[in-house]
């Protein structure tokens, strides 16, 4: 596995206010991250800090395990960390000539990068006439140009309407299959869950979790029951080993788990014990759910 990223023990200090309490993680070559947090959260201060804008006020960070300066490092990093800025006045397809220009990239780039993005037909528009969406996929589009090892974005989809959110995640995915890592911070917890293989939970300048976006979300579950005699249901389903608490509602009865059993183990539990099911499902906690369990108290 190569590490793109690591940050160990990451402080960051305005004034009184700890942003940032001793942030760790890694980033490993070929996934797509979520820093997944509240407004306020320090999203924004993380990126800025290994992007070389914001000062850290202790802790270590180091791109491509160490072994070039930071400065050379972020020649190999795409990021969109601000609302898109680009001259008014000219073409899309010129805006983004003159950044190859700058970074002594091939022309051909371009046309590339605005196929990926869509934005081939509004090439000869200028920049001016594009909708906010148009403005960020062409943002994408320029951190691209020079094939970066990974892309960060800080917050894409906001201000977009429906559609614009579609195509920008829709891109990141696209992105993302060609290998390319990805870094991106939300406060939508949809946008994480649809678009990134793994999430890192921030509150209050804190890391709650870190780990897989799926197994955020595996625990071990609940089922939906219905009989059409729930209350000899609810007693006899309390009998199991497995079962936590059983809750009664909607003509249905919830049974949480302290341990994992299977929908045909049960089935074939309470069938011996002579309940006959109408219905059963299996759910897991939703993702919203543990983000909830995860900040509260907080
Ligand atoms: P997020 O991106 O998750 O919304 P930020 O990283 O922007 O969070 O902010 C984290 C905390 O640091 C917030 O409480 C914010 O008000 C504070 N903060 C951010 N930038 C500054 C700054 N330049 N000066 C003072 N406080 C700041
Ligand atoms: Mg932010």
């Amino acid at each position: 596995m190569e590490t793109i990223l690591s940050i160990k023990n990451l402080n960051k200090r305005y004034g009184t206010l700890q942003a940032l309490n001793n942030v760790s993680f890694d980033i490993q070559k070929g996934n797509v991250y979520g820093i997944l947090g509240p407004n306020g959260s320090g999203k924004s201060t993380t990126l800025g800090i290994v992007l070389n804008v914001v000062n850290k006020t202790s802790g270590e960070y180091n791109w491509f395990g160490g072994t070039m300066e930071t400065h050379e490092a972020l020649k190999k990093v795409g990021a969109i960390i601000e609302r898109p800025n680009f001259y008014p006045y000219i073409t899309a397809k010129e805006n983004l000539e003159l950044v190859c220009k700058i970074k002594g990239i091939n022309y051909a780039k371009v046309n590339e990068k605005l196929e990926l993005v869509g934005l081939v037909d509004r090439q000869n528009s200028k920049f001016s006439t594009f909708s906010l969406g148009m403005k960020q996929r062409l943002a994408i589009a320029s951190a691209l140009l020079n094939d970066p090892e990974i892309l960060i974005l800080d917050e894409p989809t906001n201000g977009l309407d429906p559609q614009g959110i579609h195509q920008i995640r829709d891109i990141i995915k696209q992105i993302a299959a060609k290998g390319t890592t990805i870094l991106l911070a939300s406060h939508l917890l949809d946008e994480v869950e649809k678009v990134c293989t793994h999430v890192l939970v921030l509150r209050k300048g804190k890391i709650l979790y870190t780990g897989l976006v799926d197994g955020m979300s595996a625990n071990d579950g609940f089922f939906e029951l219905q009989a059409d005699d729930i209350e000899n249901l609810i007693t006899v389903v309390k009998i199991h080993p497995a079962v936590k608490n059983v809750v009664k509602g909607d003509g249905k009865v919830l049974v949480y788990l302290k341990d994992t059993l299977e929908a045909k183990d049960l089935n074939r539990f309470l069938f011996e014990k002579n309940v006959v099911l109408n219905h059963l499902v299996k759910r897991k906690n939703s993702l919203e759910e543990q983000f909830l369990e995860l900040t509260k108290n907080l």
